[in-house]
């Protein structure tokens, strides 16, 4: 690193032997300008609620347009830390953010064979989430943009979501398109038209979907995060074993409710208007459950999202969220499309859950003059509830 010589004028230390040290001035490195048609190489951060995650992703430069691609995406997941309370507990979130985010920073580099200096941008999702959370991937993310003199780019993570079923599809037009956010925090309809113009066209009165899976998960005594735990139950089980509800599913109104559902699950354990009970022992009642939730969580999504198709005229769909990890789920909302002829982008597994890379988003916010300044603050949203029933 190079060192200016100290002007005459610049401030001395008294050093212990007496003697005055001049503090030398270390200046910036000259902004570099890059060839037009080199490729931007970005880091993104991801810190919205119970997943620390980072990523680097190399697209054209802005004023170009294009997708990125993504050289490296890792997620340190805090499951261990929130399962004995059944759901994510703010502060111990913000916390373990603190401990990951340099570590997945490091990481994420490091994977993509990419050192700082190689970035032009720092992206971050800002919006919705844990405050104490985001306030973690976002105060990296300013001080590496500072530090770097690159742009740093705020982004939604329910957008991201989304722009992730773009990532998958790097090829293909995923915009305009009606989109389904169905995860832990979110159970959404929008109308897509680009990446960064969405109108809103419905979502739930109560639970999330995902919210839904790790309640019911928790009365069955299956453990968190619930969605992963049911769907493999369910693979034992019977989904016509109970009749339970299916919220507004002849509704002309896009909304969703899963809390009577949740209850449902509850009574059909321990009884009407029971208020709780012992976790059951029988694996096939579990099963069953299991099954029947999943299918009634299942059609109604399914259900809702062909709704919005249908009055949207939109011949394309895109889904994300953790909920659309689920193998049920994407065989039921495959076979809705093809049955209207639309086209589907459900990113894989990987993707729909939590993630850094889907805040790739922030290429086309960049080619949008999207550039946030360094006093942007975070907007917390949703709060997911720590525990359930
Ligand atoms: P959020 O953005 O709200 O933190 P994510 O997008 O990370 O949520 O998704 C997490 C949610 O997705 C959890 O509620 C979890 O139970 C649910 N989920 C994850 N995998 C599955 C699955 N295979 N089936 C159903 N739900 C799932
Ligand atoms: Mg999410």
């Amino acid at each position: 690193m190079c060192v200016d010589e100290a002007d005459p004028g610049e401030p001395r230390h008294a050093q212990p032997d007496g003697t005055a040290e001049t503090l030398r001035r270390v200046p910036h490195p000259a902004p570099r300008t890059p060839h037009p048609d080199s490729q931007l190489v970005f880091l993104a951060l991801e810190t919205t609620c119970d997943e620390t995650a980072a990523a680097v992703l190399e697209g054209p430069r802005p004023p170009r347009a294009g997708v990125p691609r993504i050289r490296s995406s890792v997620v340190a997941s805090q499951v261990g830390l929130h399962q004995r309370y059944g759901g994510v507990v703010p502060e111990i979130a913000a916390r373990a953010h603190v401990r990951q985010i340099l570590p997945m920073i490091d990481e994420a580099l490091r994977r993509a064979a990419v050192a700082l200096p190689d970035l032009g941008a720092v992206a971050v999702a800002t919006r919705p989430g844990l405050v104490g959370a985001l306030v973690v991937g976002l105060t990296a993310a300013k001080a590496l943009a500072l530090a770097l003199e690159v742009p740093l780019v705020a982004v939604d993570h329910l957008e991201g979501h989304l722009y992730a079923c773009q990532l998958a599809y790097p090829d293909r037009e995923v915009y305009p398109c009606v989109g389904l956010v169905v995860s832990g925090g979110h159970t959404s309809l929008y109308l897509c038209r680009s990446p960064l113009e969405s109108t809103f066209l419905g979502g739930t009165t109560d639970d999330a979907a995902g919210e839904a899976f790790d309640k019911v998960a928790s009365l069955l005594g299956l453990g968190y995060p619930g969605g992963p735990a049911i769907e493999r139950a369910a693979e034992s089980g019977d989904r016509t074993a109970f009749a339970l509800p299916r919220s507004f599913l002849h509704d002309d109104r896009l909304i969703f409710s899963f809390s009577g559902l949740k209850t449902a699950v509850l009574y059909a354990l321990h009884g009407q208007n029971a208020r709780g009970g012992a976790i059951p022992q029988d694996p096939s009642l579990v099963g069953d459950l299991a099954a029947s939730f999943q299918e009634a969580v299942v059609d109604v999504l399914v259900a809702k999202t062909r709704q919005a198709l249908i009055r949207s005229q939109l011949k394309r769909l895109g889904v994300g969220g953790g909920v659309a990890a689920n193998s049920r789920f994407r065989d039921r909302i495959g076979a809705m499309a093809a049955e209207l002829g639309v086209e589907l982008f459900i990113p894989p597994p990987a993707l729909c859950t939590d993630n850094a890379a889907m805040a790739g988003i922030a290429l086309p916010k960049l080619c949008a003059g999207q550039v946030a300044e360094l006093e942007v603050d975070v907007t917390a949203g949703l709060i997911r509830p720590a525990r359930g029933a």
